[in-house]
């Protein structure tokens, strides 16, 4: 979506498809980050998007074995774009989409699902997708994979993923705020386990962490041992819990953090999840989908005008984005492990004393660091601005 708005808004012709009716799809990225404020301000869409219903954040806090403590600090960034925004999926798409339908060249067609690739002496020359009307063939100068982690157009254009093995998956469901409720909250994490509450409005969008594989035996224990398990890792949750009253409120997250070694062929590239599957970990896939899509927009966007662009632009954008990506996952793999111990933990603590009182003395720095990490992370990038608006290339 943002691709299509960029490119639009240079004058080209962009058909983006989406094969459901709607944005309606919970439990995915609910953050919008200070370099994709950055992004949309660039544009002239920031006021836009922050007048919507939307909670700014400046600050992020963790309850560690019970101790709060502000783990992020988006105050320290340099202004205007301090803050980081909590927003369902759908309402930041739907604003896109709104903002992509006042631009001529942008055509956003919904329930139409891409399905096979079409190709022309050894170049992707566009999809075969169907609609509500049947099958049909949409042919472009260069053809776009951002079809999330389960991408069937990269698999269609042979290239495959490698795999980083994750030891957890996500469980998440929605909880009604307690009547009292404590301060914004990040996550709870303690030997007991580890609870997410993401902001959203008067009630949370929750999460636990568990060993990859293990709900079907979490059910098999029942939901009164769930809802215990919650209450005792988020005291704060323990009169809202009694709001799961059936597995089926309760979603299965399989968590993946992969990439592609090659993102691209002769008329056809792969970004986002498409091409890097982002685990949850400080929230940055949305983010770094963005960013891709940014970089990409900058290196085409002269070459689209001239009706093709060569597989040696599309080699430098993967060249220009993989370092930033994969320093990114690395990290979140590292996390993993410090999640794993959630939930292998044993002794009464997540974090040991020593450790502990280590992270209280260099808080500031911690707070400092993990704002620029997850705000702006690795090399944020700033669309190049043109006035094309409104024409359209034959
Ligand atoms: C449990 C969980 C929680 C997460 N939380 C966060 C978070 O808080 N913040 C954050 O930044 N990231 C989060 N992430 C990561 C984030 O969801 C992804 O990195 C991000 O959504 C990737 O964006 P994308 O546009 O590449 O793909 P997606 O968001 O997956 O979008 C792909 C789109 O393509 C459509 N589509 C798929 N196939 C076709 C087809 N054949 N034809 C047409 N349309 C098609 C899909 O319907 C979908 O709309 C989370 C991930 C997980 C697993």
């Amino acid at each position: 979506m943002v691709l299509g708005c960029l490119l639009a808004r240079r004058g080209l012709n962009v058909t983006v498809l989406e094969k459901h009716a709607d944005f309606l799809r919970d439990f995915r990225g609910d953050t919008i980050h200070p370099s994709t404020i950055t992004v949309l301000r660039d544009l002239g869409l920031a006021e836009r998007l922050l007048d919507l219903p939307l909670s700014r954040v400046p600050t992020m806090d963790a309850v560690v074995d019970g101790s709060r403590f502000t783990a992020v600090d988006f105050s320290t960034l340099p202004g205007p774009d301090d803050f980081l925004v909590f927003a369902p999926q759908w309402d930041f798409l739907d604003f896109l989409a709104s903002e992509g339908a006042r631009l001529p060249g942008f055509d956003l067609r919904m329930r139409t699902g891409a399905h096979d690739l079409l190709l022309k002496d050894h170049s992707i020359v566009g999809v075969r997708a169907s609609d509500d009307q049947g099958e049909v063939e949409i042919r472009a100068t260069l053809t776009v994979a951002s079809d999330g982690r389960t991408s069937l157009l990269r698999q269609k254009a042979e290239l495959v993923p490698v795999e980083t093995g994750v030891p957890t998956d996500v469980l998440w469901f929605r909880l009604p705020k307690p009547q009292d409720p404590p301060p914004t909250t990040l996550g709870y994490v303690s030997a007991k386990g580890l609870v997410l509450t993401l902001e959203r409005g008067d009630y949370y969008q929750a999460g636990t962490v568990i060993p990859k594989g293990r709900f079907a035996q979490l059910r098999a224990q029942g939901l009164d041992a769930f809802r215990a398990r919650l209450a005792s890792a988020a005291p704060p949750l323990t009169g809202v819990v009694g709001a799961l009253e059936d597995w089926d409120q309760i979603k299965l997250l399989s968590v993946q953090l992969n990439h592609l070694p090659q993102w691209h062929r002769p008329g056809f590239i792969a970004i986002g999840d498409a091409v890097h599957a982002m685990s949850p970990v400080f929230g940055v896939g949305v983010n770094y989908a963005i960013q891709d899509a940014v970089a990409l927009s900058n290196a085409i966007a002269d070459d689209l005008a001239g009706g093709t662009v060569p597989e040696a632009v599309l080699a430098r954008v993967q060249a220009r984005r993989e370092r930033p990506v994969r320093a990114m996952q690395r990290i979140q793999r590292f996390a993993h492990r410090g999640l794993g111990r959630v939930t292998r933990a044993r002794g009464d603590r997540f974090m040991p004393r020593p450790i502990a009182a280590g992270a209280g003395v260099l808080q500031p720095l911690i707070q400092r660091t993990l704002a620029h990490l997850i705000g702006y992370g690795f090399l944020p990038e700033r669309p190049d601005l043109c006035d094309a608006v409104g024409e359209r290339p034959a």
